[in-house]
């Protein structure tokens, strides 16, 4: 199965690109589409080899899928019970003391 898939990957690939294969410059060019999985499949196997062997690239992919993971997946936080009225409270006094 797993076997299939990667012949069915490579000669995919090979269609595709060519045997090209993609350098950091390509690798940064193609990154917010790949990031997106708006990416060819064939260039974005590319991407995924060349990041297997280079260390900065791998970092800049993983630093933006994170950073946008973290973005995307962050809900506003409801406070608990109380909390925001305590906060409310205090900020009307600290307000009020402060005034004029
Ligand atoms: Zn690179």
């Amino acid at each position: 199965m797993a076997l299939a898939r990667e012949i069915l990957r490579a000669s995919a690939t090979e269609a595709r690109v060519g045997g090209r294969t993609l350098n950091c410059k390509g690798v940064v060019r193609q990154l917010s589409e790949y990031l997106n999985g708006a990416l060819d499949p064939a260039l974005a196997e590319e991407l995924q080899k060349h990041l297997e062997h280079c260390e900065d690239c791998h970092l800049v992919v993983d630093t933006c899928r994170k950073t946008i993971q973290i973005y995307c997946n962050t809900e506003p936080m409801a406070l608990p019970a109380g909390v925001r009225e305590r906060l409310e409270r205090a900020l009307a006094e600290k307000i009020g003391r402060q005034g004029r």
